[in-house]
């Protein structure tokens, strides 16, 4: 695969022009020449080949080729809302959750929470869905969601939603039954102190149904994680 970069918006005219980081990473990091083969995403489902025609200090010229768009997506779109783990284990669980094609991480405001998704930590969130989709091979970002607590983003999910709760103790999972017929998925993850009870309640009441993920207590990205694949291959 070639090395691929994220552009802002995409290209005019056969011409894209990167900056900034992306610039940097081309030209210092990877000593990029005029004439190589590179590969560009605006984050859109779509991707385009490019070659380098100009190169400057902190900023590199491309000539586009014809746009590759992405096959429509299998399956329904994968939401995680999750109460947000701490500091690298943040960058970890948004590295992952990309890979493994969730549409959307909503950081989930709970009782019991302690990282608080500041705009800062969601700009650090978005850099990280940007890499993840730099490295894996995806188009499309994965979005970053507004801050919601537990009844907000059940309110939140369009007609046609399934909503679980990840609960140590509730049934068992079952991705097929879930996901037959839905177009949309969202799965609740909670804080390492745990749901409280009224959270819960307020979900099922909701229409949420209580999982589990097995006889251990995962942390919160394992969750998170165990959530998306399970959910994002079944569709
Ligand atoms: N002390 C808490 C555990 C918190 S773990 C308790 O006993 O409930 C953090 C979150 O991960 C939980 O709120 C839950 O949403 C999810 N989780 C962890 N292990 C799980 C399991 N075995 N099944 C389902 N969800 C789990």
């Amino acid at each position: 695969m070639s090395e691929r970069f994220f552009i802002p918006s995409p290209p005019l005219h056969g011409r894209v022009v990167l900056t900034g980081d992306e610039a940097r990473h081309l030209v210092r990091v990877l000593r990029g020449q005029v004439g190589d083969d590179v590969v560009v995403f605006a984050g859109e489902g779509v991707e385009w080949p490019a070659q380098i025609t100009r190169l400057g200090r902190d900023e590199a010229e491309l000539e586009t080729g014809p746009a590759r768009h992405d096959l429509p997506a299998g399956g329904p779109a994968v939401s995680i809302a999750v109460a947000l783990p701490k500091g690298e284990r943040q960058k970890w669980l948004v590295e992952k959750l990309t890979e493994l094609g969730a549409a959307q991480l909503i950081p989930l405001e709970t009782e019991r929470g302690v990282a608080e998704a500041t705009p800062a930590a969601r700009e650090r969130l978005r850099r990280g869905v940007i890499e993840a989709c730099k490295q894996c091979g995806r188009n499309r970002l994965m979005a970053i969601g507004e801050p919601l607590s537990v009844a907000a983003a059940l309110a939140d999910m369009p007609p046609g939603s399934r909503v679980v709760i990840a609960d140590p103790g509730g049934p068992p999972l079952d991705p097929r039954g879930l996901a037959a017929g839905a177009t949309n998925l969202l799965a609740l993850v909670g804080p390492e102190g745990g749901f409280t009870v009224a959270e819960i309640a307020a979900a099922e009441q909701a229409g949420a149904i209580r999982v589990s993920l097995g006889p251990h207590i995962l942390r919160i990205e394992t969750a998170a994680i165990a959530l998306a694949a399970r959910l994002a291959g079944d569709g």
